[in-house]
């Protein structure tokens, strides 16, 4: 099928297009040069074009989402969906897997990672995905409370720690390497939790330091298409913004070499809202926002993603087992627990954002500071959904950086003073275009997962994934950016239109990414050994079974990574 996409408002940022008014064409599932006369016209006049948006960080499929689901039948009464044709599905917070695909494709979203897998897990969350229509999907599996890679790191041994990395990424089907709490989670397996970086790891001579820097360097040994992906020590507590400037310090030397992309970071920071608070206490909480804003503003080597928070009632869900038992002991509602062997594990607790807590809304101000001050092309969106709020909110939040007035409206008419006194959001002048959008959204995504040669632009050769919004790009009505943004006009997703007029017309299965990196193989060997012995020792289950298998994906789409010559 063929497609000529007319008169739109174009914005690319990797090729640089800023606004124009120029047609798109649309072949066998890429964008293309021109098309025949027989194109099919999509009337884009009026619209906003940008390619398909990037989900980077989100929690949106497997065992901590599902206990989510279980623990809380009020959010799933919340938010019904049933629609012709297409599956029904709930949840507000924590969507069934039906839902969130078709969730995402409304917003024009066209490809989504999950942030955190078990990888004892992983089948859970690719059995999801196998229900998960409408979008490409990949996820990170855990790396930083692992036993086998505290060993190697001990002994120093980076080869066979980057071989241990690399059968890990294929035996669970993973994309990358993401650290939760280093050694935190570790520690909550003994009732207590990590503070600093120096903080021995018990029962193992290791500290959060040597596993950041352990695993960041070797994820460039590989080449990894996208960086090491770190949650810091001490999320969500007073104070631990110098943790947060000391983790991303750890990797300043550590130079980017991916093998396949573009990335230019050795270090990605997720959700830099709950990292970036001062004080000793809630009691003189405050932002610190723009301490962070600067290191990273300088820096050469590291990208964000803010984790906005975005003051309505949802699902917090982490591998940050002691940060949730902190949680629970606050908020005294709900909590669930898990203990992954020798991996990981996690915790989910329920949480009530409101506007006239002041806390929270010191919370909601810092995510906006770090939008509107951070280099927009360091800077990334996000809700950690759900644990700052559902990804449905995502046109709120462009609303509030498209429209000061609109954003003012509620810095003083609807959070609590905090927001304004403990914050630097009300110095915040700046006001989004609709190009800055677009690298918050897709470009800079694309770019920081490697991603950027067929997604997050519009260039020739790309793949067909376009969002087309009904909006003109100078729009400040807060309201009606919000509806443009929350029903995309059309998209297209290889090629084929899946959403016409907000509407899902074709519901499809896509694909899930994997990387399929190659290291040598007497060197693999040796590391298989290892791992055999720790599933005699200790793993509850058989190697045999640990491994995920060819049926778990719709369509598997393996990276291949020549990482032989370590
Ligand atoms: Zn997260």
């Amino acid at each position: 099928m063929e497609y000529i996409i007319k008169n739109g408002i174009v914005y690319d940022p990797i090729n640089g297009v800023n606004g124009e008014k120029m047609d798109i064409c649309v072949k066998d599932g890429k964008i293309v040069e021109k098309v025949s006369e027989d194109a099919k016209v999509i009337d884009a006049s009026n619209c906003v074009v940008m390619a398909g948006g990037i989900e980077i960080h989100s929690h949106l499929a497997g065992p901590k989402v599902n206990t989510g689901r279980m623990m809380r039948p009020e959010d799933s009464i919340k938010e019904i969906y049933a629609k012709k044709g297409l599956r029904c599905g709930t949840g507000f917070s924590i969507p069934s897997t039906f839902k969130t695909g078709y969730q995402y494709c409304e917003l024009g979203y066209t490809f989504a990672l999950e942030a955190a897998m078990p990888p004892l897990k992983a089948r859970h969350v690719h059995e999801e995905f196998l229900f998960t229509p409408q979008i490409d999907v990949a996820a990170l599996p855990l790396f930083g409370n692992n036993w086998i890679v505290f060993k190697y790191i001990m002994e120093k041994d980076y080869k066979a720690l980057a071989a241990y990395v690399a059968w890990m990424l294929k035996a669970t089907k993973g994309y990358g390497i993401k650290i939760v709490n280093p050694g935190g989670t570790e520690a909550w397996g003994w009732g207590t939790n990590v503070h600093s970086l120096d903080d021995p790891v018990p029962g193992f001579d290791i500290t959060p330091k040597e596993i950041v820097k352990g695993l960041g360097m070797v994820n460039e040994l590989l080449g990894l298409p996208h960086s090491i992906h770190v949650h810091p020590n001490d999320l969500g507590h007073p104070g631990n913004y110098e943790v947060t400037i000391e983790t991303m310090k750890l990797l300043e030397d550590v130079k980017a070499k991916p093998k396949i992309g573009e990335r230019w970071s050795s270090y990605h920071n997720t959700h830099i809202q709950f990292h970036a608070y001062g004080g000793t206490s809630w009691k003189d909480f405050e932002s610190k926002a723009l301490e962070i804003i600067d290191y990273v503003n300088k820096s050469k080597h590291v990208t964000i993603d803010v984790g906005q928070v975005t003051l309505d009632e949802t699902t917090t869900m982490t591998a940050d087992g002691p940060m949730e038992y902190d949680l629970y002991m606050m908020t005294k509602f709900k909590w669930a627990n898990c203990d992954v062997e020798l991996e990981t594990g996690s915790g989910v607790v329920p949480f009530i954002y409101s506007r006239k807590n002041p806390v929270h809304s010191v919370q909601w101000a810092i995510g906006l500071e770090v939008l509107l001050y951070t280099d927009t092309d360091k800077v990334i969106l996000t809700t950690d959904h759900p644990n700052a709020g559902p990804f449905t909110r995502y046109p709120r939040i462009l609303a509030w950086l498209l429209s000061k007035e609109y954003r003012e409206d509620w810095l003083y008419n609807k959070v609590h003073k905090w927001a304004r006194e403990r914050t630097a959001l009300p110095d915040a002048d700046k006001e989004y275009d609709m190009y800055e959008v677009a690298k918050i959204t897709r470009a800079n995504q694309a770019i920081a997962l490697g991603l950027s040669e067929s997604m997050g632009h519009l260039g020739v050769g790309a793949n067909a994934d376009i969002a087309i919004y009904e909006i003109d790009p100078e729009e400040k009505n807060g309201k009606k950016i919000e509806k443009a943004f929350r029903y995309a006009k059309y998209v297209l997703k290889d090629g084929e239109v899946i959403v016409k007029d907000g509407e899902i017309v074709k519901e499809k299965f896509y694909r899930t990414f994997y990387l399929d990196v190659q290291v040598d193989e007497s060197l693999m060997n040796e590391v298989l050994k290892d791992v055999e012995e720790m599933f005699k020792r200790y793993y509850t289950i058989n190697f045999e079974n640990y491994v995920v298998t060819e049926e778990y994906a719709n369509n598997w789409k393996p990276i291949k990574i020549d990482a032989t010559n370590l």
